[in-house]
């Protein structure tokens, strides 16, 4: 597993950007924010359609603000990518999951997965890999109960970079999903050219109204090459009846959605899916 990792991949200068009063306060507040931990994570299931049993979740991360009250993660990540924070949230990110997994551990649990989001400045960083074996050495945890999610984009950054990476990702134990598949303009090739584990595509890339019944191909066709190729889907954004119901019709494996669950705080998760009663 070795590799021309060690490359600098350059984001551009955001000294050179007209910022808005939005984003400059969230520069300024960023750091403190971290330090009195006001970034929290939220925890949504994600559930084998056909057991409708949870199977792990995924960690998105919200700001718990003094006076704007709880920020999306909308309004600050695309101001991270480009500062270049994102690869120190994220980091943030990761070692509070693997202390969560430690503490369900040492309650005597057997934890469920849960997947963390790499950003394209972390994935893209010469230490990511030391970086994340290294949280997983720490807190003496699995490797396969930390899955990560790289989004299609990151592709176009630098394919054979990419590759690589998640070559040795893969060859150190870690399970890679390919998050948003299917937005970018490279899907098929990403699909030739990538070793990964799990395909996650989102209902929102479905076309809507008159298109439904080419999506509906779309989809199930993706998911239908997918499991040929030896990997799962996860489909997130489902949130109707109607949208599960046809999921199950098309094989889908794994689902993820408001008609489950919202992302929920660690707390709620836990009461939920993790301390619950064993049958
Ligand atoms: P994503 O990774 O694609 O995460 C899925 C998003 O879809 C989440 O939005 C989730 O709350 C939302 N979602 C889940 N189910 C449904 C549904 O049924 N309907 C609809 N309409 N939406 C649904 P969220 O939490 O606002 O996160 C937005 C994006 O922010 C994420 O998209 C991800 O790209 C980024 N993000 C969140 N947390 C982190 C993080 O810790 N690190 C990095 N690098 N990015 C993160
Ligand atoms: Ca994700
Ligand atoms: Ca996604
Ligand atoms: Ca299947």
């Amino acid at each position: 597993c070795k590799s021309q990792y060690g490359k600098h991949i350059g984001y551009y200068d955001a000294g050179t950007v007209a910022k808005t009063a939005q984003e400059m306060q969230i520069i300024n507040e960023m750091r403190q924010a971290l330090e009195e931990e006001r970034f929290v994570i939220y925890l949504q299931p994600k559930m084998d359609i056909t057991t409708d049993q949870a199977c792990g979740a995924e960690a998105l991360v919200r700001w718990q603000h003094p006076e704007r009250g709880l920020i999306p993660p909308g309004v600050f990540i695309p101001v991270f990518e480009r500062n270049g924070f994102i690869a120190t949230l994220d980091y943030y990110v990761w070692e509070k999951i693997c202390g969560m997994l430690r503490g369900w551990l040492d309650m005597g649990k057997e934890p469920m997965p849960v997947s963390v989001n790499v950003s394209r400045v972390s994935l893209y960083n010469p230490q990511l890999v030391e970086r994340l074996t290294g949280l997983v050495e720490k807190y003496r945890i699995e490797y396969r109960l930390l899955q990560l999610e790289i989004t299609e984009s990151a592709y176009m950054t630098n394919p054979e970079l990419m590759l690589e990476t998640i070559h040795a990702l893969r060859c150190a134990g870690f399970t890679i999903l390919i998050d948003d598949f299917g937005s970018g303009y490279s899907s098929l090739n990403t699909l030739k050219d990538i070793e990964v584990d799990i395909l996650k595509v989102d209902m929102k890339f479905l076309p809507v109204d008159e298109e439904v019944k080419k999506g509906e191909i779309i989809l199930a066709s993706v998911i239908k090459m997918a499991n040929w190729l030896g990997m799962s889907v996860v489909v997130e954004g489902v949130e109707t009846r109607m949208q599960r119901d046809f999921l199950i019709g098309v094989g889908a494996d794994y689902v993820q959605g408001y008609y489950y669950s919202k992302p929920i705080p660690q707390k709620e998760y836990e009461e939920r899916y993790v301390f619950v009663e064993q049958a």
